[in-house]
């Protein structure tokens, strides 16, 4: 018999998936309700550091991602003017040997689509959009945009930056538009071969106020990506992107080292959109419910470890439910908030700040990271830090 309470988690995108995958392989009767219809194969690309490789590797698909993805040897920091190099990071051998596992960068759809392959599929609900939620004390109600309704002993608001569990634990409350967006395009590989240029497996190029940062999403090369940070100060469209042209990159990126020239000319498509922050939140956690991911701390991507800090939750999550026994479920939140606050929150201001390997620096603290080994620190009695 189970005697292990029944978990909704509400959103199945990398950290819900993350979340509902550790928990149905500790033997959690788990649901996953996401509002979306069907995922698509979004023009986008993602890293995947030794601290989120180590995740895939508990959730067994570590060799699939490291057979998909590009494995680059360094990452590049270049003046986006003149092509200096500002900094030199390794990864390839480095990373595997000093961190625990490799750095990749993937596909964010190819990822996501493997990801959700790893739930129960009769476990997993399309088309359902959580409006409300009620926390009875004894167990909790979900309602869905369609009206029906479904009961679990836990629910966890993976349900991104607009998170309606969120709301509920913490009234509404737009997310903050840091005035940056962010252009993203995938371009052929087989355009840049007209080029005598060298297009590097990863690499950032920066001038003062804005970014491109460029790499590969596939093994075999032959997807070449860009991702890039420029101030606009508002954005009104009321949408989650809209449509970027080749025009409004060449104006952005006026001057750009003829490297970035040739990626902007090779654009097919390219998409904007607006980053999006909140501040630390001073509640992760409340009775049966618990939030993990942009749900709880959204931040810029210029780290690129958004989604990993989701993914990091999510184990640490499944952890401490298993640390302090599920039946104990508010000390486990509360262990679990105690042990990814202070990471999430800091991670959270050097995305804002946006220094992340621009110069020379040591890594590890964000790559060498483990949520399954790192030492647990204790709640205090006045509660951790907020
Ligand atoms: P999400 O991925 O937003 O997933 C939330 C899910 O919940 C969605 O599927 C949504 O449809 C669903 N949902 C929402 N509301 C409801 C509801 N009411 N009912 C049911 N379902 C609901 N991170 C990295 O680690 N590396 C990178 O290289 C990187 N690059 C980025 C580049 C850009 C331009 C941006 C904008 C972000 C980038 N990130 C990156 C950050 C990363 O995308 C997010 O931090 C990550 O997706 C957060 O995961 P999540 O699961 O918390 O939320």
């Amino acid at each position: 018999m189970n005697n292990k309470p029944t978990i909704t988690v509400i959103g199945a995108g990398l950290g819900g998936a993350a979340a509902g995958a550790l928990l149905q392989q500790a033997g959690y009767p788990t649901k996953v309700y996401e509002q979306a219809p069907a995922f698509s194969r979004l023009g986008a690309g993602i890293h995947l550091g030794p601290n989120v490789m180590k995740v895939m590797r508990r959730i067994g698909i570590e060799e699939k991602l490291n057979a998909m993805g590009s494995h680059p040897d360094y990452w590049f920091s270049r003046n986006g003017m003149t092509g200096e190099y500002q900094s030199r990071i390794p990864l390839g051998e480095f990373a595997r040997e000093n961190y625990g596992a490799a750095y990749i960068t993937v596909h964010r759809g190819d990822l996501h689509e493997l990801m959700v392959s790893t739930l129960d599929q009769d476990n997993l609900y399309f088309d359902k959009r959580l409006v409300d939620v009620d926390d009875s004390g004894n167990k909790v109600v979900m309602t869905f945009a369609d009206g029906s309704t479904e009961e679990a002993d836990l629910v966890i608001g993976a349900d991104g930056v607009n998170s309606r569990l969120r709301e509920k634990l913490l009234g509404p409350e737009a997310p903050i538009y840091s005035g940056w967006v962010a252009h993203r395009a995938i371009i052929s590989a087989e355009k840049l071969k007209a080029y005598d240029l060298d297009f590097e497996a990863c690499v950032k190029w920066w001038s003062e106020d804005r970014h491109m940062m460029v790499y590969f999403v596939t093994g075999d090369e032959k997807e070449y990506y860009y991702v890039t940070g420029v101030p606009e100060p508002d954005w009104n469209h009321g949408t989650s992107f809209v449509d970027s042209s080749r025009e409004e990159m060449r104006k952005a990126f006026e001057g750009y080292h003829p490297t970035v020239q040739a990626l902007i000319d090779c654009t097919e498509t390219v998409t904007k959109w607006p980053l999006l922050e909140r501040n630390p939140l001073p509640l992760w956690h409340e009775n049966r419910l618990v939030l993990l991911g942009d749900a709880c701390h959204p931040m810029k991507p210029h780290m690129a470890q958004g989604a990993a800090m989701a993914i990091e939750d999510a184990a640490m999550l499944v952890r401490c439910l298993e640390e302090v026994g599920a039946e104990h479920y508010q000390q486990a939140f509360e262990l679990y908030r105690t042990n990814r606050f202070e990471r999430a929150s800091r991670v959270q201001q050097v995305s804002h700040d946006n220094t992340w390997l621009r110069e020379d620096e040591d890594p590890a603290w964000v790559f060498a990271y483990d949520p399954f080994e790192v030492p647990l620190k204790q709640p205090t009695s006045q509660g951790s830090p907020a």
